[in-house]
C-alpha cells in the first residue's frame, strides 16, 4: 500500500526529506513515489511522514497497490 503522488504536485520538495526510504524521486513532470521503496514509513513512523507536509494534498495512501 504505497503512497502515490498525483499531477497536482507543484514540485516543492517538502516531502522529499521526510521520507526515510528515499522513495520520493523526480518523475517526468512531477515527483513520484518509488513503489518498490515506499513502506508507508513502517518501522520509522506510525503513519506516512510525507502526506501531512504536502501543501497541496496531492499525496494519497492507496490501499490497492495494483490500482
Ligand atoms: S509513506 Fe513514508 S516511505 Fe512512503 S513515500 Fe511517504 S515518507 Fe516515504
Ligand atoms: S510535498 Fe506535495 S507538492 Fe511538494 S513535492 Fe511533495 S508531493 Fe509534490
Amino acid at each position: 500500500m504505497p503512497v502515490v503522488i498525483d499531477s497536482d504536485c507543484i514540485n516543492c520538495d517538502m516531502c522529499v526529506p521526510e521520507c526515510p526510504n528515499e522513495a520520493i524521486i523526480m518523475g517526468a513532470a512531477h515527483y513520484v513515489v518509488d513503489l518498490e521503496k515506499c513502506t508507508e514509513c513502517e518501522g520509522f513512523y506510525d503513519a506516512p511522514a510525507c502526506i501531512p507536509v504536502c501543501p497541496v494534498d496531492c499525496m494519497t495512501l492507496v490501499t490497492d497497490a495494483s490500482a
